[in-house]
């Protein structure tokens, strides 16, 4: 059974969550993640989240801000030293590039061969990795080369918006999705400081999960304190009448081939 963990539901400046990184896990244990939080803490969440670094195929990297990006050296470095293979790296060529200059001024003891293999991936497009993902990214209003991405396996499919302003590719990437994961950063009471900042508020990623016809929605880059959830639920209840939760570091939320989802 697939599954999906919140390793990190904060955003850049959270104290009381860790920074974005979610796991998705299959049956046979076989892992790929999507951004990597913001520093050495993802090694931490991992472990709890029951996840062996040798069992990750893939990583995602949807933008280059420090708290998507910033735990990809230390899950590489240790990773290097506890396998012989090394995962595949994944983002838009922008983020690739940025990434692999990163590695070079971070982890000089490890020639870059031993790190990573970086795939750099095509908006739409759809790419197969060791016949047990398939990643579809599609652009994000937010910084140069930032993207949102879906994750498919044989029975589950989960969008996810990466950090991002509302836009109406997030629907279009969403639709047929079991689970859509959209940030929601800022309060709708701080929804115009939101656009300008390139994210969202609990209404705008409501409305994407809604035009999407997703039956699920997981809020999550919030960056509200922990306690805060029910008051996020509530302004997404207006506009979205599925399965909704709001992220918290440690969440999983198990799929089943039947019903899609259950908690
Ligand atoms: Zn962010």
């Amino acid at each position: 059974m697939t599954a999906l963990h919140v390793l990190g539901s904060g955003s850049a400046t959270s104290v009381d969550r860790l920074q974005t990184s979610f796991a998705v896990v299959r049956g046979d244990g076989r892992t790929c993640l999507v951004d990597t939080g913001g520093g050495t803490a993802i090694l931490r969440a991992t472990v709890r989240a029951g996840i062996q670094l040798p069992q990750i195929d893939v990583v995602y990297v949807t933008h280059m801000d420090f708290d998507h990006c910033g735990g990809l050296p230390a899950i590489l470095y240790a990773r290097a030293l506890e396998a012989s293979e090394p995962p595949t790296v994944a983002a838009t060529s922008h983020v690739v590039g940025a990434l692999r200059e990163l590695m070079a001024l971070v982890a000089r003891g490890l020639p870059d061969e031993r790190l990573a293999r970086w795939r750099a991936l095509k908006p739409w497009t759809t790419t197969d990795f060791e016949e047990r993902w398939r990643l579809t990214p599609f652009p994000a209003r937010h910084i140069e080369g930032a993207s949102g991405v879906v994750v498919s396996t044989d029975d589950v499919s989960v969008c996810f918006s990466g950090d991002t302003s509302p836009h109406d590719d997030v629907a279009r990437a969403a639709r047929g999705a079991s689970l859509l994961v959209h940030e929601a950063t800022l309060s709708d009471a701080e929804a115009a400081l939101a656009t300008s900042l390139g994210h969202s508020t609990p209404t705008d990623a409501a409305r994407a999960a809604a035009a999407a016809g997703v039956e699920r929605l997981l809020l999550a880059h919030v960056n509200a304190p922990v306690g805060t959830e029910a008051e996020f639920a509530a302004a997404a209840r207006v506009s979205f009448k599925g399965v909704l939760d709001v992220a918290r570091d440690g969440l999983s939320i198990s799929f089943t081939r039947d019903t899609g989802a259950a908690a």
